[in-house]
């Protein structure tokens, strides 16, 4: 008999899911209001595969041990939904160093005590499975350095060496549209909004409208929503309840092209504040910066978009806005790695972040210290998944996967 599913949002967490579902012999619509797939959250941001070191103020350590697990499932689990083996080498930024701001919210002894966690939970993980991080199973995940000499000395109290990286999350892409156009049973509906999820006598009725007002009616055994920031109101339509009181954050990031000052330099996290990072990717020739407080420009409760974040998110952005992130966000890594010279900014991007709580990331118990909600919830052939992270969507997968058919 035949197998239908409906998978909606066609980011990173909806994509692997199809592939997924595709795998088990379901014939499966994905729905996306964009034009195309892996076009919003999950397109060209810090791509960082996140190793748990920037979640030290979650004390519980849930956080930082869910992503290393999800980081070593990354790779594998891509690989197996591609049937295909992924070119690593070239899709890794350069490693991270992380340095310990002088006034960070965490000690120096604290920090190493988390980092070293991290690593025993990387070891155990590694020990024994085929698991791997992008293509290597390092020995040890960090190392305390001295501070690199192209990092401000006097502004640093600790630095750390450590394996992370960001992949490219361009050509990646491009390679996971190549894997869904192989397989014709993923038909793509894009351009299409999710309205309404409904059940009916053969499972699901999803209700959609096109841009120009056509409405179309997709009727499917399951359902499957990877809608990120609009991913609980569709829950809460079909009364599944959405115990988190998340909040969404509008964020921009800077595209950068690979100047001699920032070829001289490996990627940066600074921790912990309100800091940022550069990403430094010598194979696409390219770097990413973030500055948080300049790049993060607005803190809501949980709700539709503001008709100024779609447009963002779309790539609309004002001159005057990139030249104030292009200078802020400059003035701001400046302080710590001096001999940045002006950015030749490429293209500024704006994302969504779905994260519990208002608070924000300065303030100790802020609910964006924290990724460690189950990321599937189910009922009768409803599946909701809660990505958290681009890193975590291949084993969010594994665990959908472990939902349905186990
Ligand atoms: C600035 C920024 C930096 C980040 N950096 C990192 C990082 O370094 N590492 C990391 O692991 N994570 C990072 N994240 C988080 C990560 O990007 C997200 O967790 C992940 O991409 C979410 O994937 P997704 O598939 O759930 O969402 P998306 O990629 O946004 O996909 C959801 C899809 O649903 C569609 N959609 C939404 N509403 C509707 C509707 N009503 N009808 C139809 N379609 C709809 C959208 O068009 C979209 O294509 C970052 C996020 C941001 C915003």
């Amino acid at each position: 008999m035949k197998k239908t599913a409906a998978v909606l949002g066609g980011g990173i967490q909806g994509v692997c899911a199809a592939l997924m579902l595709e795998r088990h012999g379901f014939d499966v619509v994905l729905i996306d209001r964009a034009a195309d797939v892996l076009r919003r959250a999950s397109l060209t941001f810090e791509g960082k595969i996140h190793l748990g070191f920037v979640y030290g103020m979650d004390r519980s350590l849930r956080t930082g041990l869910r992503m290393v697990d999800d980081a070593l499932h990354f790779g594998p689990i891509l690989e197996q939904l591609m049937a295909t083996r992924l070119p690593w080498a070239r899709l890794r930024s350069r490693r991270n160093v992380y340095g310990l701001v002088r006034d960070s919210q965490l000690s120096r002894a604290e920090v190493e005590r988390y980092f070293a966690a991290l690593d025993a939970e990387c070891r155990a993980s590694l020990a024994g499975s085929d698991l791997h991080y992008l293509g290597e199973r390092p020995d040890r995940l960090f190392e305390p350095i001295e501070t690199p000499p192209w990092l401000a000395a006097d502004r640093i109290a600790a630095s750390f060496r450590t394996e992370e990286v960001s992949v490219d999350q361009v050509e990646l892409r491009r390679l996971i549209v190549e894997a869904l156009r192989a397989r014709p049973r993923i038909a793509p509906v894009l351009g299409h909004a999710v309205e309404a999820v409904e059940p009916s006598a053969a499972g699901f009725v999803v209700r959609t409208r096109a841009a120009d007002g056509t409405p179309r009616r997709i009727e499917s055994e399951i359902v499957v929503n990877c809608l990120w920031e609009s991913r609980t109101r569709v829950d809460r339509q079909v009364g599944l309840p959405v115990e988190a009181d998340y909040s969404l954050r509008l964020k921009y990031g800077l595209l950068l092209a690979l100047d001699d000052s920032l070829a001289a330099i490996d990627s940066l996290t600074l921790i912990h504040g309100p800091f940022g990072n550069l990403v430094v990717s010598p194979a696409a020739g390219t770097a990413f910066c973030s500055w948080y407080p300049s790049s993060l420009k607005g803190l809501i409760p949980y709700g539709p978009l503001p008709a100024a974040w779609e447009q963002a998110c779309d790539g609309d952005v004002a001159p005057a806005l990139r030249r104030e992130l292009a200078e802020g966000n400059h003035a701001g890594l400046r302080q710590f790695v001096p001999a940045l010279v002006p950015f030749e900014v490429l293209k500024v991007t704006a994302g969504v972040i779905v994260a519990q709580g208002l608070r924000d990331i300065s303030e100790r118990d802020s609910g964006f210290h924290s990724r460690c909600e189950p990321p599937v919830v189910a009922r009768d052939g409803y599946y909701s998944v809660n990505t958290g992270k681009y890193t975590s969507a291949p084993r969010n997968t594994r665990l959908l996967e472990q939902a349905l058919f186990a």
